[in-house]
């Protein structure tokens, strides 16, 4: 069931996951795993609770039922980037950062993501790339093990969202975090992901191992397996 070519530690394990809202069960019992390093896309049509199932592993909403382990800690970003209009986009980044040196960490993944211009910005004034951009440095300054992200590409425009995949897969390369990228578009799902996920139904219905040929791999050959 799991990818064999996958290395690393489990950090998401999720068993029987349930929820409903009112008397309709929108997760059925979902069982889903996530490696240390490993990017995982999950698709599915609008409705089918991809968002629901993301928010409860970020640990924004609760289960019904089954069982849900983390090891490690989570940053979340949105395809809306939540941005405080009221704040400058370093103190966005920044705001409620624990340890030292908040600030200059701040700047420091704002440089990261090509925003060391801007850091001075009200969010207002940045486009919808920057202001996604921005939302990215203020997860990824959180150094978190795994990162969840809703749609974070949905909103751009096709020439954007291209910069905006390498940009993922060179923060990934550097920082090594596992994500679930939660999307509907399968193009973009195949491009950086190790695995899709296809919820249908409330149920995960397609586990499928992606290993294409791509910078950020090593050994690569070009095999897509499908598993159920
Ligand atoms: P997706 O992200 O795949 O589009 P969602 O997880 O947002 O799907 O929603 C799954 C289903 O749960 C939908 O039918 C949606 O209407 C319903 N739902 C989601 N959040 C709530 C809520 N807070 N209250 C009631 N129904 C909800
Ligand atoms: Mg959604």
């Amino acid at each position: 069931m799991e990818g064999e070519s996958m290395s690393g530690e489990t950090v998401v394990r999720a068993q029987g996951i349930t929820r409903s809202f009112g008397n309709v069960e929108v997760l059925h019992g979902i069982d889903l795993t996530l490696h240390s390093g490993e990017i995982v896309a999950l698709v599915g049509r609008s409705g089918s609770g991809k968002s629901t199932l993301l928010r409860i592993i970020a640990g924004l909403d609760d289960q019904h039922g089954g069982r849900l382990e983390v090891d490690g800690s989570r940053a979340v970003a949105f395809q809306e980037p939540r941005l405080l209009p009221w704040r400058s986009v370093r103190k966005n980044v920044s705001l409620n950062l624990s340890g030292g040196n908040a600030a200059a960490r701040a700047v420091t993944a704002l440089d990261e993501v090509g925003l060391s211009h801007r850091v001075d910005a009200w969010p207002l004034t940045l486009s919808g790339g920057e202001a996604q951009r921005a939302s990215l440095a203020r997860a990824l300054v959180r150094n978190p093990e795994v990162l969840l992200l809703d749609e974070p590409f949905g909103a751009l425009d096709a020439l954007t969202r291209i910069e905006a995949h390498s940009l993922l897969t060179r923060l990934w390369s550097t920082h090594g975090f596992a994500a679930l990228l939660v999307t509907h578009d399968v193009e973009e799902a195949v491009v950086l992901a190790d695995r899709v996920l296809v919820l249908e139904d409330g149920a995960i219905a397609y586990d499928v191992a992606v290993d294409v040929e791509r910078p950020r791999h090593r050994d690569d050959q070009r095999v897509v397996e499908l598993r159920e």
